[in-house]
């Protein structure tokens, strides 16, 4: 089917293993917003309580999992039927970062659940990963999903700075949890939260960067991915270089 796509395959035993260091950037598209849902004014922040780095420092996933649900740091705990932690398993050598749950994802409580859920489970499959909490995959197969936000903006409206700002500790927490081999950050408000970078994702993908050392690779949302079906392929691409440093990663 990827062939018949005109998409290249990932083939792991045969495929290069991709060192960071020489990976060329490729050939930047023109700037295309990753995702362009009006932006709505944003709901007003409850507390100004920033969870302190430090208070989630010593949390595991239980516990990390009981703080995201009981927060009440901003405007969005107000809107949310209920907070969207994520889903994969604890030793996933993937972790993906989205943006925000969707209508779906607030209902269901777990990301990436909707259309755009459903096209990054077909591209994840194709690479023989998948998302499953339990089964027999090992952990290089398995990735974990979280979102930058861990409740539901109104009406789907982008994130603000401040609403990024103040759910970035639970993101770091998963992460120190997670200890993933690779981070894959999925449109510009992940990119925004993990790299701190507002450049296109057109010029950031195709190369290799670092979150706190974790090799992390910058691909389209899959939500604008269904508006821009072209960009299909580049995004398989950012898929095959993910891979490949995963793969390098995992080596011993
Ligand atoms: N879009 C995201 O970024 N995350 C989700 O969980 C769903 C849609």
């Amino acid at each position: 089917m990827l062939r018949g796509m005109g998409l290249r395959l990932w083939v792991p035993a045969a495929a290069p293993t991709v060192a960071p260091s020489s990976v060329a950037p490729l050939v930047a598209s023109p700037p295309t917003p990753a995702v362009s849902a009006a932006t709505l004014p944003a709901a007003p922040v409850q507390s100004p309580a920033k969870p302190g780095a430090s208070e989630l420092d010593t949390l595991d996933w239980p516990a990390l999992r009981q703080a995201v649900a009981d927060c009440r740091a901003c405007g969005l705990c107000q809107g949310r039927k209920q907070t969207v932690f994520g889903v994969g398993h604890p030793h996933a050598h993937w972790l993906l970062v989205g943006e925000a749950p969707g209508e779906q994802e607030d209902l269901q409580g777990e990301p990436f659940v909707g259309a755009a859920g459903q096209l990054l489970d077909r591209m994840l499959s194709a690479l023989g990963l998948t998302r499953a909490e339990d089964g027999p995959q090992p952990p290089e197969r398995r990735v974990y999903i979280a979102n930058a936000l861990k409740c539901r903006p109104p009406r789907n409206r982008n994130p603000t700075a401040e609403e990024l700002a103040l759910c970035e500790p639970y993101l770091l927490r998963q992460i120190d949890l997670l200890r993933p081999r690779l981070i894959l950050a999925l449109g510009r408000f992940a990119v925004q939260a993990l790299l701190r970078s507002d450049e296109p994702i057109g010029k950031l993908r195709g190369r290799v960067h670092r979150h706190r050392g974790i090799p992390l690779v910058v691909s389209y949302h899959p939500a604008y991915l269904l508006r821009s079906p072209l960009d299909k392929a580049k995004a398989w691409e950012d898929l095959c270089l993910a891979a490949g440093v995963a793969e390098a990663g995992a080596e011993p």
